[in-house]
Formats: structure tokens, C-alpha cells, sequence
């Protein structure tokens, strides 16, 4: 028998988001929330027409370390390198550290004078790409449609997702709980209509009890409008600094803002103003592969000459090489920056003779590099490397009179590659290559 009225109506949107394809299933979530089964008062929407989640989890270094080791579990715990190391800084504090007023980027010794039981855990980048891929996986189990964005936080689109049957926050607070059973680690989750709005939220989300926020378009005067232009996703500190300039304060100027004044920053402007007015209908962000592939050693002890410096960069540019290798890139170009005593930074550019992830094309350009560093560089407390303007190494443009010996060669550092992911970093070393001390903090990936 067919049923009449709103449960009627609400059964059949359900069938439609269960049942139907995307477009069908879009088209249902067109309908107002209010009218299918099981949305409670809080999750209504007055026009939803789709979902999108942020997930991220907290404090990911030093929850990764708790997850892996029961004991360290509710402590006051910060991940850091040598703490007998003047210039060792805390890489994340758990949040029962931050309870205590420890915080990212803080001296070790600074953390440990606020919190003298304080934990120390030393960084472990493939721990945390272990964990990284276990909750990948946990939440490619909720839709298809996961898109990272870096290591511990990534976006959903759970329109149409067969679970939201029930409403986006009982889901939401479904993928919260499976995540922490498989994995240990606590997610924040932001939910919206779209996926600016939903970062906003997940921010957000992580300073409530219950983790999860669902940010609807008509909350956006009340929640957002009075944060601070700083807490605008995607406006770096340059373009704050100048909305400051303007009279623009705080998130709802933005919205509230003359389109004229906004001019100043072009496209970007009407762009910011749509977003601070909770009109969010982009989609996903495009999937865009590093910009660069870096690494660099602050040293104990400070390097007084170029010559003292060599074995250092023969090592860096080794570890360069191999990220590029694994991550299936070539650069096309090179940087090198060096810090002296006094803080000040010096870095020089150049391009690759050809498009490449051999040790050696890097160490030449890092050393030409090197020569052309003035004086005052040094000594210098630390040394940088950046393989910029990547490309697929598939998609490279073959070098203009390929070689047999540059093949041979390729072949030769790939084999280098898979013979470190089977025994260890150590298994080949770089002839004259030596590393700095371990890294201070982890190479890739940011996380809060
Ligand atoms: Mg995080």
C-alpha cells in the first residue's frame, strides 16, 4: 500500500538517495531535509544540495605515537627531535600538552618547563604514513569520493552516501567512531554544502566536545562572520595584513564589504566575498600533485665554509632524489637556501640541465648553486634543498639527444630505490655523503 503525507514524501526521498544515481540522488537532496525520515530538528536544512566533510585528525604526530603505544595514551605527550638539543622545537603537542600551554613550534625546553612530566616522542614520518593510509582507507568505506589533502586531512563528498539515510550528523559521528576502532586516531569533522565552508566547520569543530559541526548556509552570520579575516581558509597572512588596511576585520566585513573595495584583489575578491556570504557550490578542489619536493638539516653545530658543507648537500640532494624517485616525479628545477647565524636566509634558483630525479643532476645544479652564495651566508646553521616545477616522471619530455648512459643511469637510481624500500634508507649510501644529524622535524606534510 502506497502511503500518503509527509511520511510518504520522506520514505520516497529515501528510496531515491538509497536507489537512484547521483543526478537522481542529487535531485533528492534538493528537497528540503526537513521532509525525510530520521532528520531531527538540529540537521535541517532549508535547501541542501549536497554534502560535503572535512576530516582531520588531531594532533596527528603525537596521536599516531599514542595509537601505536597504549602507554603514552591521555598523557601530556609532544613530539620533538633531540631534547638535549638547544635548538630542538616542538613538532605537536597532544592536547593534553596543550592543556598546559605547550604548543607547535614552541623550544623543547620551553615545553618542558611549563610541563616538567611532559613526554617526548621522536618523530617517525613512516609511522605516520602508515596510519595515514589506514585512514584513507577507513573512509574511502563511506564514499568514493575521498580527496587528501594532506596527510591526516582530507575531504568527503557524501552526496547521495547510502548512510546519510539518517541525517549528516549521526553519519558524521559514525565515521568519527570507525575511524578511532580502526585506527586509534580522533578526526575533527567540518560538514557543509560545500567544501570551503566545510573546512571552516572542521576548524571549528575542533575546539567542541563532540568534534563535529555541520555548518548550514543560514548559520554562516551567527558562526562565521565574527571570526577574524586570519581564519578566512585560503587567506595567507599578506592578504590579511591588507584587508586589515581596507577596515576589513573580520569575516562578516568581508561579506558585508563594498564590491568596489574588493577590486583590489581581482577575481579573488568576488571570490572571497561569495564564500564569507556561505555561497559554496565549487565542488571538490582539483587534485594537484606537490609543488615541490624539499628537505633540509639544521645542524648542531654551525658550518663555517663551503668545503665543510659538500658532504651534507651530497646527502641531501641523495634524499631529494629518492623522494622524487618514489613519488614518480622529475624536476625541472632547483633551490638551495642556506641560513646563517643570524637567522638570515640566503637561497638561490636554478634550472636542471633536463627534467630529472638522479642524485647527481641535483648535487651539480646544488653545487653551482652553492658557489654563487655570498660570503655572508656563512657559517650557516642550515642548509635547504628544493626540487621545484615537478613533472609526472612518465609525462617528461624525453631530453633533446638522449644518451644510452642516461638511460643506464635512470635505471641504476631505480634500482637504488627499490633496493631502500626493501632494506631500509641505509641499504645505499651516496658515495661522500654525510647526513647532517637525524632531521629535526619530518620533511612533508603539515598537520595540526
Ligand atoms: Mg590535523
Amino acid at each position: 500500500m502506497r502511503r500518503q503525507g509527509p511520511a510518504a514524501t520522506a520514505a520516497n526521498a529515501n528510496a531515491s538517495l538509497l536507489t537512484g544515481n547521483l543526478s537522481t540522488r542529487r535531485k533528492a537532496w534538493r528537497r528540503p531535509l526537513s521532509c525525510r525520515a530520521g532528520a531531527s530538528g538540529r540537521d535541517r536544512f532549508r535547501e541542501l544540495i549536497a554534502l560535503f566533510a572535512l576530516v582531520d585528525v588531531n594532533a596527528m604526530f603525537a596521536s599516531c605515537a599514542a595509537a601505536e603505544d597504549p602507554s603514552l595514551r591521555g598523557l601530556a605527550l609532544v613530539v620533538a627531535g633531540d631534547p638535549s638539543d638547544r635548538r630542538s622545537i616542538v613538532l605537536t603537542a597532544s592536547y593534553e600538552a596543550r592543556a598546559w600551554g605547550v604548543r607547535t613550534a614552541m623550544p623543547v625546553r620551553e615545553a618542558l618547563r611549563l610541563c616538567p612530566q611532559v613526554r617526548i616522542v621522536p618523530p617517525d614520518r613512516q609511522l605516520y604514513e602508515r596510519y595515514s593510509r589506514r585512514l584513507f582507507e577507513v573512509l574511502h568505506d563511506f564514499t568514493p569520493v575521498v580527496r587528501p589533502v594532506s596527510i591526516d586531512e582530507g575531504y568527503l563528498d557524501l552526496t547521495g552516501c547510502p548512510g546519510l539515510a539518517k541525517g549528516p550528523l549521526p553519519l558524521a559521528a559514525q565515521i568519527r567512531r570507525t575511524v578511532q576502532e580502526r585506527t586509534g586516531l580522533l578526526v575533527s569533522i567540518g560538514l557543509a554544502e560545500g567544501p570551503w565552508l566545510a573546512k571552516m566547520a572542521a576548524d571549528l569543530a575542533k575546539k567542541r566536545s563532540e568534534g563535529i559541526l555541520l555548518l548550514r548556509p543560514e548559520d554562516v552570520p551567527d558562526i562565521v562572520w565574527p571570526l577574524a579575516v586570519e581564519a578566512f581558509h585560503g587567506i595567507g597572512p599578506k592578504t590579511a595584513a591588507k584587508l586589515r588596511g581596507l577596515g576589513i576585520g573580520t569575516i562578516g566585513d568581508i561579506a558585508r564589504a563594498e564590491p568596489k573595495v574588493l577590486e583590489a584583489f581581482g577575481v579573488h575578491g568576488r571570490r572571497m566575498r561569495q564564500l564569507a556570504m556561505g555561497e559554496d557550490r565549487g565542488g571538490l578542489p582539483e587534485e594537484t600533485g606537490p609543488v615541490s619536493i624539499s628537505h633540509e638539516e639544521t645542524f648542531a653545530q654551525d658550518i663555517q665554509d663551503r668545503r665543510q658543507l659538500h658532504p651534507i648537500l651530497v646527502a641531501i640532494c641523495d634524499r631529494v632524489g629518492e623522494r622524487l624517485r618514489r613519488e614518480g616525479y622529475v624536476a625541472k628545477g632547483l633551490g638551495l637556501r642556506l641560513r646563517n647565524r643570524e637567522f638570515r636566509d640566503f637561497s638561490r634558483q636554478g634550472p636542471l640541465r633536463a627534467p630529472s630525479a638522479r642524485a647527481e643532476d641535483l648535487r651539480q645544479e646544488a653545487e653551482a648553486l652553492l658557489a654563487r652564495m655570498p660570503a655572508a651566508a656563512f657559517p650557516c646553521r642550515l642548509l635547504g634543498v628544493t626540487a621545484h616545477s615537478l613533472e609526472r616522471a612518465a609525462a617528461a619530455a624525453p631530453e633533446l639527444f638522449p644518451d644510452g648512459d642516461a638511460e643506464r643511469r635512470d635505471r641504476l637510481w631505480h634500482a637504488v630505490t627499490a633496493v631502500r624500500q626493501r632494506f631500509g634508507p641505509d641499504a645505499v649510501k651516496p658515495l661522500g655523503a654525510q647526513p647532517a644529524r637525524p632531521p629535526r622535524r619530518p620533511p612533508s606534510g603539515s598537520e595540526r
